[in-house]
């Protein structure tokens, strides 16, 4: 068996029904190849950020032992991100299902198809928080660690919506 690195996974729903979407995405992580999943967060509720009048996203973050290249990850994640019917018509316009790679270990990545970490995450509550519930002691690649940003951060407008617990009662 090769070396697994411990990765965090952001979901994001603000299209059909995004409490089903996160949980069929939920699912879907939990049968990811040579991946064991490790925990959700608590899902969080937060005005959209992007174009036009959108719904309100629900928000989570995942973490899992994987070991998929972070390449084949994004692939996997994509995959799954399609099945649930996601489409890119808008930039960051209403979706179905977003899967983004937060962290992947300490490795820091840039190439045109993968940025990681992921370049918007420290300016983001909706990463921000569920990432507290994870890992409250977290330390970033570089240095900085998530207390610090979240000290930072705008807080408003941002609400737990339901307890990690709950959550994955409604998954089983
Ligand atoms: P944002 O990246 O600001 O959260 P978004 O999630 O709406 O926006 P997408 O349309 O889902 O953006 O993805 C655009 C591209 O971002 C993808 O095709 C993918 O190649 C690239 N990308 C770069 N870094 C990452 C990452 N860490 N996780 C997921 N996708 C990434
Ligand atoms: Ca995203
Ligand atoms: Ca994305």
């Amino acid at each position: 068996m090769s070396v697994s690195a411990l990765a965090y996974i952001g979901l994001g729903s603000n299209m059909g029904m995004p409490m089903q979407q996160l949980q069929a995405a939920y699912i879907a992580l939990n049968k990811l190849p040579g991946t064991r999943f490790g925990e959700i967060s608590n899902i969080y509720q937060s005005a959209a950020v992007g174009p036009g009048n959108q719904p309100d996203y629900l928000n989570a973050v995942a973490s899992l032992h994987t070991e998929l290249a972070p390449e084949k990850l994004l692939l996997a994640l994509q995959n799954i991100e399609i099945a649930q019917g996601r489409t890119r018509d808008l930039r960051w316009g209403a979706r179905t299902l977003d899967l983004d790679i937060l962290l992947y270990g300490d490795l820091q990545i840039r190439t045109p198809d993968l940025v990681i970490p992921h370049a918007e995450m420290y300016r983001r509550s909706f990463v921000l928080f569920p990432l507290f519930d994870l890992n409250p002691a977290l330390v970033f690649p570089d240095g900085k660690n998530l207390r610090s940003h979240l000290e930072s951060i705008d807080k408003s407008s941002i609400s737990m919506s339901c307890s990690a617990e709950a959550f994955i009662n409604t998954c089983s």
